[in-house]
């Protein structure tokens, strides 16, 4: 016997028939004689549909009322996919965030999961019955709904996991587990077998959306063993857990669009006007990356940046106050940028990584705007319309490229155009 956490993407839930392929998996297991908890994210690209919605209405919806609003769309989910189970003969419970005892911090729309009650989980579980959960959601102490931000259904897997010390966390999706590229823009990429916590969370941070990044900090703290695998298959997928096999110098190739840069001009070359601007974006909560600052001409210098596209409604009023207070000369934003990055445990133990990156880039004709690394990391800035050919090149020229190239079966094309436009 053993408990297991299965947690379903939208995709994997999209229609009636998928719906009964994933109830039909849960009790399988169930028959097997486990203890099975579903984690399940909102159909589809209902998320999306809602976020469109809320923002037809007002602009900048208010943080806790859209949070209401997108939790919405996992409770439609646990409650048809607890349906489709019983249908099949098997006694299932849906519940919500706040039903589970997931207690978060009161950040609406990025709230962080501070405690798990499990009692009523590990109740449900000695009755026989499978637990069908909302994914993404939580309440505060308050009992104010609150959402994980996106793709936040993969931490409240992870998170139930390591409550309930379960054998395996595994999480369905829509590709065979994690490649090391997405698929989608590098067809020979390969599915990694194994992959370390170390490196996951670094391929997650720089922006491969397969799994959430703070779902990977949670496998890492609580030591739980998670399984990326396809919903529409049988074929197993990525394990990621501590690191047992020697570390590839390259583990794999990640590319994020959703990132705009921002470049502050003719900052007064000054101590502590840095910590002025950065410090009031901060106050404002809004996440920045990348930091690059010129060399100072004539006492001025330039300031750039990189903060998530979805973020500059709030950034820009900030940066208006705070360039008035310094007297900087503006600033100017480019959207159409793309970070790609290297990510190798090995890399440690390997000079010389980032000097190739360079010249393969270099070869290729594409030119870096900033660069910034880490112990396992190289991050690139470059023009987003050569992200497919950056990525690509790369792939190939670190030995990556499989003999296999992807192809997809599973999704329809309108499927396939919301996933792309994902994060943006
Ligand atoms: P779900 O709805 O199941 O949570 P996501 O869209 O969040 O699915 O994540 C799966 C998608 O992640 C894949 O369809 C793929 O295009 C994308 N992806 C990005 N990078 C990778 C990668 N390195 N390996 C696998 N998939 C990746
Ligand atoms: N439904 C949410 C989203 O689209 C959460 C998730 O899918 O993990 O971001
Ligand atoms: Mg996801």
């Amino acid at each position: 016997m053993s408990i297991i956490v299965a947690k379903f993407g939208g995709t994997s839930l999209a229609t009636a028939e998928r719906i009964k392929r994933v109830a039909q998996r849960l009790v399988d297991y169930h028959q097997q004689g486990n203890k099975v908890v579903a984690v399940v994210s909102a159909m589809g690209k209902s998320t999306d549909d809602l976020l469109r919605l809320a923002k037809s209405v007002n602009a900048q919806p208010p943080a806790r009322e859209l949070d209401m609003l997108l939790a919405t769309g996992e409770q439609v989910s646990m409650s048809i996919v607890a349906m489709a189970v019983e249908a099949l003969g098997v006694s299932a419970v849906s519940m919500t965030g706040g039903q589970v005892g997931i207690v978060t911090s009161a950040k609406h729309n990025r709230a962080t999961i501070s405690e798990i009650r499990a009692d009523r989980l590990f109740d449900i579980l000695d009755q026989d019955k499978i637990a069908i959960v909302a994914g993404f959601q939580g309440v505060t102490v308050e009992g104010d709904i609150t959402t994980l931000g996106r793709g936040g259904s993969d931490t409240t897997a992870v998170a139930l996991a390591a409550a309930i010390q379960a054998d395996i966390c595994e999480i369905y999706t829509d590709v065979d587990g994690v490649y090391t590229a997405d698929p989608r823009v590098v067809p020979r990429a390969r599915k990694i077998d194994e992959i370390s916590y170390e490196e996951m969370l670094e391929m997650a941070a720089s922006g491969a959306g397969v799994l959430q990044m703070r779902s990977m900090e949670f496998a890492r703290n609580y030591g739980v063993i998670v399984h990326c695998r396809s919903a529409f298959t049988n074929n197993p997928g990525t394990l990621v857990k501590e690191a047992t096999m020697e570390s590839a110098i390259i583990s794999g190739i990640v590319h994020d669009s959703s990132e705009a840069k921002i470049t502050i001009r003719s900052v007064p070359d000054q101590v502590g006007i840095a910590a002025k601007v950065f410090g009031a974006i901060a106050q404002a909560n809004i996440n920045i990356d990348m930091i690059v600052q010129n060399i100072s001409e004539h006492g001025t210098t330039d300031i750039s940046f990189t903060s998530p596209i979805n973020d500059l409604v709030r950034l820009r009023p900030v940066l208006d106050k705070a360039i008035e207070g310094l007297g900087a000369r503006g600033y100017l934003i480019d959207e159409s940028i793309a970070k790609v990055s290297l990510i190798g445990a090995g890399m440690k133990s390997n000079p010389g990584v980032a000097a190739k990156m360079f010249s393969v880039l270099a070869d290729n004709g594409v030119n870096i705007s900033m660069i910034s690394t880490s112990a396992i990391r190289v991050s690139v800035v470059i023009d987003g319309d050569q992200t497919e050919l950056a990525t690509r090149s790369l792939h190939t020229a670190f030995g990556l490229d499989s003999d296999d190239v992807f192809e997809e079966t599973q999704l329809s094309s309108e499927e396939l155009q919301a996933k792309m436009a994902k994060g943006r």
